[in-house]
């Protein structure tokens, strides 16, 4: 899936100042409602803008350590979408946890974190070059799209 049958450009148009005045509060809070549902799942949201980019690229590669989401095979680059919460993204408030049951999330997150190193490290030594975005980062729009585009102008590393 490469998002063909999504929409692009939903997010200027609807966030463009004369149609969000033309639109009365209901419709506008339905619409933000469904933009939020399909548009902003963070690894859609990546995927749309390597499309939007011209990146061809494949999904969850079982035959890559921790099944990366995103391989772009030509370029040796992976990208990985961390959700915060499971891959305990530090100092990040979408990443705490419940108080009920710490003593069954506190291991089972902190185990994911060390499957987490153990793959990048695998894939580094792979010759992958890898960029982690996290969950937050990508709800905040922090500087994504440039980052991607850094990360894929780079050049690629020869194999060892
Ligand atoms: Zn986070």
């Amino acid at each position: 899936m490469r998002g063909g049958a999504l929409q692009r450009n939903e997010f200027s148009s609807t966030t463009s100042g004369n149609t969000m005045d033309t639109v009365s509060k209901a419709k506008r809070s339905a619409l933000m409602a469904r933009i939020r549902s399909k548009d902003t799942t963070p690894e859609l949201v990546v995927r749309r803008l390597l499309h939007k980019l011209g990146y061809r690229f494949r999904l969850h590669r079982k035959d890559l350590p921790g099944r990366p989401d995103i391989v772009l095979p030509r370029h040796r680059k992976i990208i990985l979408i961390q959700g915060c919460f499971w891959h305990g993204h530090a100092n990040c408030q979408l990443a705490s946890k419940p108080k009920s049951n710490i003593d069954y999330w506190n291991p089972k997150i902190a185990s994911n974190r060390e499957r987490d190193k153990r793959n990048l490290s695998a894939l580094l030594a792979d010759g992958w070059q890898v960029l982690e975005l996290w969950e937050c980062e990508i709800r905040a729009f922090c500087n994504i799209e440039e980052r991607t585009i850094f990360f894929m102008e780079q050049n690629t590393p020869v194999k060892n």
